[in-house]
């Protein structure tokens, strides 16, 4: 199988793309503005290509037409960026995504589509159901909920393709996927990565965490291992089960507050061997979301996946605890970074 991955360098792209060369024949057509993560992975089956996916469009349209299955990767997906700068998330998640999906539907070749957890937003359902929950946002005024809404659309455009158009897809929909290489340290530092990126550049650098809001809201952390697994499945497709269909990849047994992560996140890193006889650890402190995000920041309570169709479709489950997940990503941070 020739597998064409948009995004390759990324976080999701990198660990894919090591999970298909070390387990399988497939051959890995990929593109991105960066190589710091995938240059590691040096292998005569993949075929990478720096380069901007808003440029390069003839590239990407003949490997499209080349390639068995499409993986556009390719997003901004941190929250502090939806509220900086949604005209950026706009144009790279939608519509250079948009461009790429229309490809996909004039070739007919089959897309296997990154949506996200972040589309349920506030729903009120206890355990957010692919096929029956509400997805529902917040006001125009909260900018936070330009990706969520990006990323519905795309995911409603192509279902519409599938259904009218004979489109071949699965949407896949990440729950707070966490490992080694999450996010740079550099933009950490800065403050804007996701949570468990930034709470261990606090840890490192010594400086406070910070709990927005209290920390009350819950999210399910799901070790990246457990995420590739579910999507090598996804990949082969076996009996075309996973043929117009939207599966969340999460774990519901590692949902917790953003407080008892962060008091979980700092034992494990005061117990670590490089660090359990450091002098003083961050201090964890409350801020309120209007000063660590601004204005348009509007915060989602309940995070949590029915998984139920992942189970049944893929015969997967995942297996990695939360505690091992958060050791796993601590140990590799301080690996790479000391
Ligand atoms: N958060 C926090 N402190 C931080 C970073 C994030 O309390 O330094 C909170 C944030 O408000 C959100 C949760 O942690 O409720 C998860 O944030 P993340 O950036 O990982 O993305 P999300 O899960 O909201 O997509």
């Amino acid at each position: 199988m020739k597998v064409l991955i948009l995004g390759v360098n990324g976080f999701i792209g990198y660990h894919l793309t090591k999970e298909i060369l070390s387990t399988t024949d497939w051959e890995v057509y990929g593109m991105d503005i960066d190589d710091n993560r995938i240059k590691e992975l040096e292998n005569s089956r993949l075929h990478f290509v720096e380069g901007d996916i808003e440029i390069n469009k003839e590239w990407i349209e003949y490997h499209i037409k080349k390639c068995d299955v499409v993986m556009p990767l390719v997003a901004i997906a941190t929250p502090k960026m939806y509220v900086e700068d949604p005209l950026s998330v706009f144009h790279l998640d939608f519509e250079a995504n948009l461009d790429i999906i229309k490809k996909c539907a004039k070739y007919k070749k089959r897309i296997v589509f990154p949506s996200t957890s972040e589309v349920y937003g506030i729903s009120p359902d206890a355990e957010f159901d692919e096929d029956k929950s509400p997805l529902c946002t917040g006001p125009i005024n909260k900018e936070r909920w330009i990706y969520s809404a990006s990323k519905q659309l795309l995911d409603r455009v192509i279902w519409a393709y599938g259904n009218h158009e004979n489109l071949p897809f699965t949407l896949f929909r990440p729950f707070n996927w966490v490992g080694p290489k999450l996010d740079s340290i550099e933009i950490a530092k800065e403050g804007s990565s996701r949570v468990v990126t930034q709470f261990i550049a606090s840890l490192l650098f010594k400086k406070p965490i910070y709990l927005v809001d209290g920390g009350k809201q819950m999210r399910s952390f799901t070790y990246i291992s457990d995420g590739i697994a579910a999507l090598i499945k996804i990949l082969k497709n076996e009996n075309n089960i996973c043929n117009k269909q939207i599966i969340n990849i999460g774990n519901p047994k590692n949902n917790i507050s953003i407080k008892d992560l962060a008091y979980l996140m700092r034992d494990i890193f005061s117990k670590h061997e490089k660090h359990k006889n450091d002098k003083e650890f961050s201090q964890i402190i409350e801020i309120d979301s209007k000063e660590f995000y601004g204005e348009s920041y509007q915060d989602i309570y309940n995070r949590k996946p029915s998984i139920e169709k992942a189970k049944k479709l893929l015969n997967w489950e995942p297996t990695v605890n939360l505690e091992d997940a958060l050791k796993l990503s601590i140990d590799a941070f301080i690996n790479e970074y000391e």
